[in-house]
């Protein structure tokens, strides 16, 4: 992500245009009725020339502002400027002292305020944006010092986090809430994820398709291999060596394969309720992946999905690295925020 120029909101001294439609009851023909000048708190400006107006059908009196001004003493630059620095990685402290040297002083709750409005603005205009592939992953950041259950929404396409909520991805009714709108506003086709239950129960039930990432995959099977190495019976170790094949092309017939290869592994059981031997833990990974095979490779057929949940994890990690320079977030209201902006980078 190289940014060249950082653009903030325009913000004009004076207005040269007139209002439209009055803010009491729409009507449409006005006087100027005086003016004032107002104090504000630019980067640039001091002061912004506002005039007054008098509706000429209810005979009310408002106040018309110049670009980037409004009633509030910051101006939408300024309140933009801010939340861009904390994303760059100060904190609100130097925030705070970094805009002094512009004989700007700001209070650290109109600054933790201004992060919040910035985000809301993100949330609003992402709101209804089209995200046909949409990367879905849990994470664990700390809320009033305790690791708060939490799980993010991320666009794929732009690699822009759409949605952070308060969600357990361990609790597949949980998760169905919390994506259930976000699939039917945004049109979501395919989600990515790793491979826990509770995607796979949700992604079938909201009728998606879902990516399973080769990562999270490719690492499990690592494990499990690598410990029935040493315990399977010398005669099945070709197996293994197949299905790491298997893994590394992801061939379409690949679920068949791995079925045909379960029905070859003999069933044996020692004793009831004891271990599970090492051909039915071979038995149990082959019919997993044998019946989990589609999720794996959708990527092959459908160009935009990616293979790994690679580009979430790093919206992720943006949020984890800005994230632990708040110490205690007080509320899930501010920590939603915090996630969104600094998942976003500078991109909004
Ligand atoms: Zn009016």
């Amino acid at each position: 992500m190289a940014i060249v120029t950082l653009r903030l909101p325009d913000v004009k001294r004076k207005t040269t245009t007139r209002p439209q439609k009055c803010p009491y009851c729409s009507g449409e023909t006005f006087q100027r009725w005086g003016q004032v000048s107002k104090p504000v708190k630019d980067n640039r400006h001091r002061r912004v020339q506002v005039y007054r107006y008098r509706c000429c059908h209810c005979q009310r009196t408002f106040r018309y502002y110049p670009e980037g001004v409004g009633r509030a003493d910051q101006t939408e630059r300024l309140r933009k400027l801010v939340a861009v620095l904390w994303v760059l990685g100060m904190s609100l402290r130097s925030v705070k002292l970094a805009l002094s040297a512009f004989n700007l002083s700001l209070s650290h709750m109109t600054v933790w305020r201004d992060l919040q409005e910035q985000a809301e603005l993100i949330k609003a205009r992402r709101k209804w944006q089209g995200v046909r592939v949409l990367g879905v992953d849990g994470a664990y950041p700390l809320l009033k010092g305790k690791k708060q259950p939490t799980i993010v929404a991320i666009d794929l396409g732009s690699g822009q986090p759409m949605a952070v909520g308060q969600v357990d991805e361990a609790n597949p009714a949980a998760v169905r809430r919390f994506l259930e709108p976000l699939v039917q506003r945004l049109g979501v086709k395919v989600i990515v994820t790793d491979d826990l239950n509770s995607y796979r129960k949700v992604a079938e039930q909201l009728g998606v398709e879902q990516q399973v990432c080769q990562f999270h995959v490719r690492r499990w099977v690592g494990v499990a291999l690598r410990e029935l190495e040493q315990t399977l019976p010398a005669e099945w170790l070709w197996v293994l060596e197949e299905v790491k094949k298997l893994l590394s092309e992801l061939p379409l017939e690949g679920s068949q394969r791995l079925f045909q290869l379960w029905k070859q592994v003999p069933q044996k059981r020692i004793g009831q309720g004891g271990d599970r031997s090492s051909l039915e833990k071979l038995r149990y990974i082959l019919i997993r992946m044998s019946e989990h095979w589609a999720s794996y490779r959708v990527f092959d057929w459908q160009k935009d999905v990616p293979w790994t949940n690679n580009g979430t994890e790093q919206a992720i990690g943006r949020m984890k690295m800005r994230a632990r320079t708040v110490r205690g977030y007080k509320s899930w209201q501010g920590m939603e925020a915090a996630l969104l902006l600094s998942g976003s980078g500078l991109s909004w």
